[in-house]
């Protein structure tokens, strides 16, 4: 099976290296010169666990190649999947310029049927957008062509999506043609030998699915972060409720965690996007408005336990920090908490030392000079006047809290993952301030 896969961004390069996977032959299509050129030359854009061995692996058997000239492959692909960005538009909608944009340069170069499937997480109606927009080249062209048009939405979670797109829970697809949906299966049917299944919808349930799911597990997150508010004001331990509510196996155990709220390139951008699809129906999603209202209060609550700890005055305060990823496994920075505890920071006269695995990079071209870059998590934290855990990376989960007690210039720690014992670290005379305990 020949595909082409136009935006070669995260869900565009992992879905290309994966399908290369199974031996289909997948071409790769960006604007961006620069990153097609990195990626010829074995540079990936993206940190990702095991996406580099892949993309070796398949480019090097050409099954997976990049290129930035969509009219040389398209017309030799029997699918394809359109992965460009969906950014938050002024007014919260997702914006479809990309997508729309793609979808026009589909029509100017397409000579025979094929499949076109919206991976990007795109709103009610994008799949007719599409189409509209394909035929209205075609018709230009004064070609009268069949295509299809599908939705894909793409469940991968940044720091395990190799293991996500190979392995998925589900798969769901959204279309009205019998042919496409023999196709998309036989495309799928590698990824679902596990059982799991390929759901079959229509195109517009496919393309709720995929808000649905993430508003779902925003809202998860909100829930534990309210809850965990409200149980530092009344005493109670968020660790023990968590447990008490998680054992519950209609509750569920995952993506209950508290800590300094969710960020990232699709949490904070969908939830946006629904909530302003809601409104152009004249519906109010009562319950995503405040999903959102606790998320935007939460990435705060770490940076005000800090102020309240200096009694406002974090004039000269050296503050080190560690985890600067929104969360482990990813260098994306994108809507990142640690970005608004650090703004926060600076802005208040703090002087700023962070550390992060593997996201120094991204900090830097996104924060610039504001802050101190340091290199190791223990150099990090000398003469510091505290310490805040931002991102869980598992590196920070045992450190050595003598050496950190010997370091620091006053022994306090502000857990924003909860990841720290608050006994033990009483052991190492540390002060511990963490989230809903
Ligand atoms: P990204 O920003 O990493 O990549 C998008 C890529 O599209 C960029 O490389 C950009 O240069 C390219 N592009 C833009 N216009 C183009 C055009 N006309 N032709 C060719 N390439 C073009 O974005 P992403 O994180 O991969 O997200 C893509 C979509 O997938 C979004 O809708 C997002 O919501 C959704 N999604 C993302 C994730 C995730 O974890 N990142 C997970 C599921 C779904």
């Amino acid at each position: 099976m020949k595909i082409t896969i136009i935006g070669t961004g995260y869900v565009g390069l992992v879905t290309g290296a994966c399908l290369a996977e199974t031996g289909a032959e997948v071409f790769c299509i960006d604007v961006d010169q620069k990153k097609i050129d990195n990626l010829k030359n074995g540079i990936l854009p993206i940190y990702e666990p095991g996406l580099d061995s892949l993309v070796k692996r398949n480019t090097e058997k050409k099954r997976l190649t990049f290129s930035t000239d969509l009219s040389q492959v398209i017309n030799s692909s029997d699918i394809i999947f359109i992965a460009v960005g969906t950014p938050s538009d002024e007014d919260g909608s997702a914006d479809l310029k990309y997508v729309i944009g793609v979808a026009k340069e589909i029509g100017t170069y397409l000579t025979q049927y094929t499949i076109v499937v919206t991976k990007s997480t795109v709103p009610v109606g994008t799949a007719k957008l599409v189409k509209q927009a394909i035929s209205e080249e075609l018709a230009k062209r004064k070609l009268n062509l069949q295509f299809d048009v599908a939705s894909n939405p793409e469940f991968l979670k940044e720091g395990n999506a190799i293991d996500d797109f190979l392995k998925p829970d589900r798969i769901v697809i959204g279309t009205d043609s019998e042919k496409a949906e023999k196709i998309l299966g036989q495309l799928y049917k590698p990824f679902v030998l596990n059982n799991h299944p390929v759901l079959f919808m229509d195109i517009t349930s496919a393309e709720m699915t995929k808000y649905a799911a993430n508003a779902m597990l925003a809202t998860k997150i909100s829930f534990i972060n309210d809850i965990a508010n409200l149980c530092e004001i009344v005493g109670a331990d968020i660790n023990s409720v968590r447990k008490g509510i998680t054992s519950d196996s209609r509750i569920g155990s995952k993506f209950l965690y508290p800590g300094v709220g969710y960020g990232g390139s699709c949490f904070p951008k969908d939830v946006k996007a629904l909530i302003k699809t809601a409104k152009d129906f004249t519906y109010k999603l009562r319950v995503l408005q405040s999903v959102e209202d606790v998320n935007n209060d939460q990435k705060l609550v770490l940076y005000h336990k800090i102020e309240k700890k200096f009694n406002g005055d974090l004039k000269g305060k050296t503050i080190a920090i560690w985890g600067l990823s929104f969360k482990p496994g990813t260098d994306d920075m994108r809507e990142a908490p640690s970005l608004v505890i650090i703004e926060k920071l600076v802005e208040k006269g703090a002087v700023v030392k962070a550390f992060d695995p593997v996201a120094m990079h991204e900090a830097k071209r996104i924060i610039g000079d504001k802050i101190n870059y340091i290199n190791d998590m223990y150099e990090t934290v000398i003469d510091a006047d505290a310490l805040a855990v931002i991102t869980e990376w598992n590196e920070f989960r045992l450190p050595n809290f003598n050496i950190l007690s010997k370091l620091m210039k006053l022994k306090i720690i502000f857990d924003g993952r909860n990841i720290y014992d608050p006994l033990e670290l009483k052991e190492y005379g540390i002060e511990h301030y963490c989230i809903g305990r």
